[in-house]
């Protein structure tokens, strides 16, 4: 039905290599490796219709097995990598929630808004997707060690993935900057956690000088394996929409890989022809960390590294993104944009979902951040139809969130009282008369 292969992005380059090659870049010049399908797209009656697509995926909905319970191999004719046969290793990822936030739209300047919201996943953040994929073409190769460097959700997927394939799993994440909570993610799934660094670039730049020598499976997102599992993320947003585009696709970028993954994503589903047009693409950076932006804002032709990134959302604070000739690419494809914005603004927004119900992690309230921006920017228009995609769960980083917290909004919403009724009628009419 396809053939599958690893291909060097480099224009002038094009190095092909097979599945199981166990490099992540071209040996030839160095570029990022795709996945890349000989699809046969179009062929009248060919498995690869896109109205049998759309209605096979639509009925692998009700079914119970373990394939197409997985939001990312029901989509499995995208991801046609995996021989017949081989094991998938899932942990039913994907399916998560498409919801209209009002009045975070209003907020951000009144667009129509909706999130995505990949903290509804196993492990609680969008790697999960990515994960699987990975993990499975590990699998398949034979590997035993996986290992990783992180801020911290790649390290907890990493490691609930690795034990449901039975591997073991080392990471490596800077010392002392992850979040508890991903901590302990990562060591209940039986992880061995390698704390070095002062950020991600550094704990990174350690594990790929020993990962080939000591035989570890890399599976941060220059392994191009994520960035597949990653791209259903969009085809999950289109069929919920019943594939009417959006006008925008916003997302935070730390590393770039779920940007460049989207893209990747968008462009197959237009070459099938299920889709005939592209949303732009928006990627948010935190003013701390936000190298890509400034590399487009300057026109400057490559990535200068930020030695110190600075950014209270952890998962974003990466000065080096290894993607970022796939993020271009994606930006470019969809003629997309890229914004930048301070903690402040990533706080406000993520308070501004809090009025829709919606909790994420800082990290995710970026996209939310950046909308606002452009909006008042007059680059987006209000009343455009956008998705923002939340890339983890609320609880991942529960501590940042309450040291936000000014004293005045701790003192009306945090009560001490003396287990005494009296008192606490005092303290109860107090409240009442507050919300009056
Ligand atoms: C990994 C991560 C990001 C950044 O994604 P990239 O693909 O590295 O750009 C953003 N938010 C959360 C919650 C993440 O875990």
């Amino acid at each position: 039905m396809s053939t599958a292969y690893l291909r060097c992005m480099g224009e002038d380059c094009r190095q092909e290599y097979p599945l199981d090659h166990r490099e992540h870049l071209c040996e030839r010049c160095g570029n990022l490796l795709d996945v890349r399908y000989e699809f046969a797209w179009g062929l009248p009656g060919a498995p690869l219709d896109p109205c049998a697509l759309r209605d096979t995926w639509e009925r692998r909905k009700s079914s119970s097995a373990v394939i197409d319970q997985s939001g990312v191999w029901r989509f499995r004719e995208l991801l046609p990598f995996v021989s017949a046969g081989a094991q998938i290793v899932s942990l039913s990822e994907g399916r998560t929630p498409l919801v209209d936030v009002a009045r975070t739209g209003d907020w951000a300047g009144g667009v129509r808004l909706a999130i995505k919201h990949q903290g509804n996943n196993p492990t609680g953040s969008f790697k999960d997707l990515g994960m699987t994929a990975c993990i499975t073409q590990a699998a398949a190769v034979g590997s035993r060690v996986t290992a990783c460097a992180s801020t911290g959700n790649t390290s907890a997927s990493m490691a609930a993935y690795a034990a449901r394939a039975g591997m073991r799993a080392v990471v490596f994440v800077p010392f002392g900057k992850i979040s508890a909570a991903k901590m302990a993610q990562s060591l209940e799934f039986g992880a061995v956690v390698i704390e070095i660094g002062d950020n991600f670039d550094q704990a990174f730049q350690m594990l790929r000088a020993l990962a080939e020598e000591m035989g570890l499976y890399l599976v941060n997102s220059l392994n191009p394996f994520r960035l597949e599992g990653q791209k259903t993320i969009v085809l999950e947003i289109l069929e919920q929409r019943d594939w009417r585009v959006p006008d925008y696709i916003v997302v935070p970028g730390g590393n770039l890989g779920n940007v460049s993954a989207i893209g990747k994503g968008l462009a197959e589903l237009r070459e099938a022809g299920l889709i005939d047009k592209l949303p732009r693409l928006v990627v948010v950076q935190a003013q701390g960390a936000n190298p890509f932006y400034q590399m487009l804002a300057n026109g400057a032709s490559a990535v200068v590294p930020i030695s110190e990134p600075r950014t209270e959302a952890s998962a974003i604070r990466i000065g080096h993104p290894v993607n970022w000739r796939k993020a271009l690419r994606a930006l470019r494809l969809t003629q997309g944009l890229c914004e930048s914005v301070t903690d402040d603004q990533i706080f406000a927004a993520k308070a501004a979902l809090a009025q829709d119900g919606v909790g994420c992690e800082p990290a995710s309230a970026a996209s939310i951040a950046g909308i606002r921006k452009l909006v008042q920017a007059h680059t987006i228009e209000p009343g455009a139809d956008v998705v923002a995609i939340l890339t983890g769960h609320q609880l991942k980083d529960p501590e940042i969130f309450l040291r936000h917290r000014t004293a005045e909004d701790m003192s009306r919403q945090r009560i001490h009282v003396d287990a005494d009724v009296e008192k606490l009628r005092a303290a109860l009419e107090g409240v009442l008369l507050q919300s009056a």
